[in-house]
């Protein structure tokens, strides 16, 4: 008859909610019931003692979380790799676990400073099998998985957590003899569910319902078919029940006020994850690591944060191994990150994103960029880098070139001859272009934005309320007078709400008065102005007095189809047709106007680009050059204008609506100013800045 297996226990002599370090924890300060808590353990114990050896360490005054002796360690076939605790109030429990184990002549082997491991609470044996599920996330880190697989010589999946309320794996996942496991979705990310599914086949798995999670029924102690737990739900226990299993509650809700159900308060001393299995069997850890640098203003502009908060936010472990601040508030710093990601590929990903906000491949080790060629025109190679606004370097034959024709969501194209770079569109790509994929060899320069969102120039960036408009199109006025003064050009993005709340003859007079140098907008904005010019109304109502009028309705479509039968806005105001209003300033000022269709457009007016791509291009070709972007009142065709336009160029975005305005700075434009006030007040006030009526 086998033996039956040990297990560690802690007598809660000395438990108590003494600190919060979990969400549990949160207003349980000094309310358990010491009493009760005994009572509750020592029917646990005598349980677990009908099923298993039951081993104790000794509870010491001052740790009231030594009676979760899960996370005392991993210990499998005679080693064990002791606790590192995350959290300081636990740390004093190690030289416990420490002594108990070496006593008891466990092999033990020590992680490297500084990386969290919190023992069986986060890995746990797929029985039978050389397999070690390991969670990481909320308190043990990644960083320490390869060291797992090395010292028990099997395979580690890498589990990210991401409810803090299920902080340790075995909160919420247990695995159970001939590959199967029981498990609450919710408390992993998207990648880690499909390493489970990829693995058990659905017939194996139980997927259990949040309630029944949020009772600790993934906080299980399996011995034997035995299966132990405070409260298994009636589905639970018949799905059990159907795999041979007898699912026995046992009450610890003492304990549960710290977070800790039935598995914590027991740790496995003897596994068998499948000595037979692994034969012959080598195993290589998937983790892979790679070291970023960053150099600049990065902590007074927030970047080094905004990194580390993207890598942990991509389920990357983030550590800064070196960090030299600059002692003025003129001088740069310098950081080097060291970042882990459970698969090559989630590395590769993560990191492009990475660069994107400014970190670069570590400078002691550049790697030249690496290319694929495009298998077909318009096709990019599966695994291509995809640009964003700022100026881009690419290291290729070992210089770092800057890509030319900078926008968003291009793709970048080397030339070896020149050599050179170019960002050029997926549609635009031609077979074998050579494009740069993985992250390899690519910085991106950020501008230095700080903490308040004040930058390189007067106007700053950010969203102005109401109550600044004023003060922000007075700081407008005098960036769009030097611009033009200095021979820079203006464009003007614009829907037309301008003029349906009475902006019209404000955009005319800047127009006029040379302040515009380019209009870009759809079919509605010069179907409405032509309209308010023939016949005094927008949409039908008079704009004078704010009332409908009859027969109104027909008039934009009477303005279109005057204009279609002279043959062009501009045909139409040089055959008098139009003789007021924004599209004749723009014909009589030389102003270059692109009107770029959409689905709803009525007519349309004969100028109106139906082919997006054709009007993709003649936007793009018309921005060139622009210093100053004003974009009125046009959801669809500012974001339009945002992705095609490079950092450095003035992005203005006025809107009554602070999520179409924050959309933009979402984008990547964080050059972009937003101004949340009626469009038709904000013409008012910059005509009257600027055109001094
Ligand atoms: P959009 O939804 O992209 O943008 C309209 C924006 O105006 C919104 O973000 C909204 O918050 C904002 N807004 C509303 N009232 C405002 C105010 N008082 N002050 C400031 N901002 C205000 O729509 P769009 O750009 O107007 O139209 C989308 C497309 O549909 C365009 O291409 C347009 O030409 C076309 N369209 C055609 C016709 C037509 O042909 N008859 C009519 C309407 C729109």
């Amino acid at each position: 008859m086998p033996q039956s297996p040990r297990v560690l226990m802690c007598a809660p002599d000395y438990y108590g909610v003494e600190y919060v370090i979990n969400p549990w924890m949160e207003g349980q300060i000094g309310r358990s019931d010491l009493a009760k808590a005994k009572r509750q353990w020592e029917s646990l114990r005598a349980l677990v003692s009908t099923l298993a050896r039951i081993e104790l360490l000794p509870p010491q005054p001052g740790l009231p979380d030594m009676v979760f002796t899960a996370n005392a360690g991993l210990a499998c076939q005679g080693k064990v790799v002791p606790a590192s605790f995350r959290v300081p109030e636990r740390k004093r429990e190690e030289p416990h676990h420490g002594q108990w184990f070496q006593d008891r002549r466990f092999h033990v082997e020590e992680l490297g400073p500084d990386q969290p491991f919190e023992g069986e609470g986060d890995a746990l044996f797929q029985p039978g099998e050389p397999l070690l599920w390991a969670g990481y996330g909320v308190r043990s880190s990644i960083e320490c998985h390869p060291f797992l697989t090395t010292v028990f010589e099997c395979e580690v999946i890498s589990l990210r957590l991401v409810d803090p309320r299920f902080y340790h794996l075995d909160t919420c996942f247990y695995p159970l003899p001939g590959g199967r496991v029981v498990y609450w979705p919710g408390a992993f990310d998207e990648d880690s569910l499909t390493r489970i599914r990829t693995r058990i086949p659905a017939t194996h798995r139980i997927e259990v319902k949040e309630q029944a999670a949020l009772r600790f029924a993934c906080n299980a102690v399996r011995i034997g078919t035995t299966i132990i737990a405070t409260a298994h739900s009636d589905e639970l226990r018949r799905r059990l029940a159907g795999w041979g299993y007898d699912a026995r509650d046992v009450d610890v809700s003492e304990f549960l006020l710290a977070g800790g159900g039935c598995k914590c308060l027991v740790m496995l001393l003897d596994q068998d994850p499948g000595t037979g299995a692994r034969e012959g069997l080598t195993f290589e850890s998937l983790v892979r690591t790679t070291r970023l640098s960053m150099t600049g203003h990065i902590l007074d502009t927030g970047k080094l944060n905004r990194v580390i908060a993207a890598a942990t936010d991509a389920g990357l472990g983030c550590r800064v191994e070196k960090l030299e601040a600059g002692e003025r508030f003129d001088q740069h710093s310098y950081a080097q990150l060291r970042v882990t990601a459970p698969t090559q590929e989630r590395l590769d990903t993560s990191v492009a994103e990475l660069i994107a906000l400014g970190a670069e491949p570590s400078a002691d080790h550049p790697q030249e960029a690496l290319t694929q060629t495009a298998p077909k025109d318009g096709v990019a190679p599966e695994d291509f880098y995809s640009t964003t606004i700022y100026p881009t370097r690419v290291l290729v034959g070992g210089a770092w070139l800057l890509a030319v024709g900078q926008r968003m969501d291009a793709m970048l194209v080397v030339d070896r001859t020149a050599p050179s770079v170019v960002c050029r569109l997926m549609r635009d790509l031609r077979v074998d272009d050579e494009v740069v994929v993985g992250h390899h060899g690519i910085k991106v320069e950020l501008p230095e934005i700080n903490a308040h969102g004040e930058g390189f120039s007067f106007m700053s960036a950010g969203v102005s309320s109401e109550r600044r408009v004023e003060h922000t199109v007075d700081e407008l006025a005098w960036e769009i007078a030097r611009c033009v003064e200095r021979g820079g050009r203006v464009c003007v993005v614009s829907g037309p709400v301008v003029i349906h709340t009475g902006g019209g003859p404000y955009l005319q007079q800047l127009i006029e008065h040379g302040f515009v140098h380019v209009l870009l907008t759809g079919n509605a904005l010069p179907v409405h102005d032509i309209e308010s010019s023939m016949f005094g109304t927008s949409l039908g109502v008079d704009l004078s007095r704010g009332r409908g009028v009859r027969g109104g309705h027909r008039h934009h479509l009477r303005a279109i189809n005057r204009v279609r039968h002279a043959g062009s806005i501009k045909d139409a105001v040089e055959q008098g047709v139009i003789t007021g209003g924004i599209m004749h300033a723009c014909v009589k000022h030389n102003v270059r106007y692109v009107l770029a269709g959409s689905i709803r457009d009525d007519g349309p007016l004969p100028d109106t680009l139906m082919d997006l791509v054709e009007a993709q291009r003649a936007y793009a070709d018309a921005l060139e050059g622009c210093e100053i972007v004003l974009m009125l009142s046009t959801m669809l065709h500012s974001i339009g204008v945002g992705n095609m336009t490079p950092a450095g160029v003035k992005l203005i975005c006025v809107d009554i609506n602070p999520a179409v305005v924050t959309k933009l700075a979402d984008r990547g434009s964080i050059e972009s100013v937003g101004i949340v006030t009626d469009v038709g007040l904000f013409m008012r006030l910059l005509a009257q800045r600027l055109c001094d009526i």
